[in-house]
């Protein structure tokens, strides 16, 4: 079930390329990425035949797609069932892997078809609540779904116009992937889903202390006020 299990030596440059955006820029370089992402961004498609072209992780290519998301949005790797088993997160609150995405619209059609799906969802937070909608495409990995979500500027469309940023719009948070600032009232939501991925990234700055910051670690409630 999980992403690397079939893949032993994958599974070793996984460790470090899952949430790491410097280890995944290696292992992926930029000419590489080139060939199969073009200047528009990713689609779905173009991901998995990135992937199937290189010898690296699901996840480190989804960490090097979501670079590449010319709008806000995910980069979601699901597992057969609908759960999620890694997220990337562009200047949106970051997704929990384990959460079950299976039965929202797309991702249903994708899990119970082909895998090849487009049109537009609504990514669960916890306790139900629904995300802001967004454009999504979907292509088979695999025995996974990989699942593009941007808020506009979908590369696959001709035209995209913005989705509606519902909800009140209450504090400002920052980008783990771009360090950009960003407003969203969901990110209220985004408390558990940051330790759990600062646990799984622990062991990776441990080791590696004068990394750039992982790329699930998203600058916690708490302390984004003390950033400079
Ligand atoms: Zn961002």
């Amino acid at each position: 079930m999980e992403p690397f299990s079939k893949e032993a030596n994958r599974g070793v440059l996984l460790e470090d390329a899952a949430c790491d955006p410097f280890a995944a820029q290696i292992l992926l370089p930029a000419h590489l990425v080139d060939q199969h992402l073009d200047a528009k961004g990713p689609s779905a498609s173009a991901i998995t035949l990135l992937w199937e072209t290189s010898n690296v992780s699901r996840m480190a290519v989804c960490v090097r797609a979501v670079q590449r998301l010319p709008a806000p949005g995910h980069v979601l790797l699901l597992d057969p069932v609908g759960h999620l088993a890694f997220a990337a997160s562009h200047c949106l609150p970051p997704r929990r892997p384990g959460s079950f995405q299976g039965d929202i619209p797309v991702i249903d059609r994708a899990l119970a078809g082909p895998g090849r799906v487009q049109g537009r969802t609504q990514v669960r937070y916890r306790d139900g609540i629904l995300g802001r909608e967004l454009h999504t495409d979907t292509a088979p990995m695999d025995g996974y779904i990989v699942a593009i979500l941007v808020t506009d500027s979908a590369p696959w469309r001709a035209f995209t116009p913005p989705t509606t940023d519902t909800g009140p719009r209450s504090r400002g948070y920052i980008c783990a992937n771009c360090d950009e600032n960003y407003r969203s009232f969901e990110s209220a939501l985004s408390n558990p889903p940051a330790r759990a991925a600062a646990s799984l990234t622990a062991p990776n700055a441990a080791a590696a202390p004068a990394r750039p910051a992982p790329l699930a670690v998203p600058a916690p409630a708490a302390s984004s006020s003390t950033r400079p």
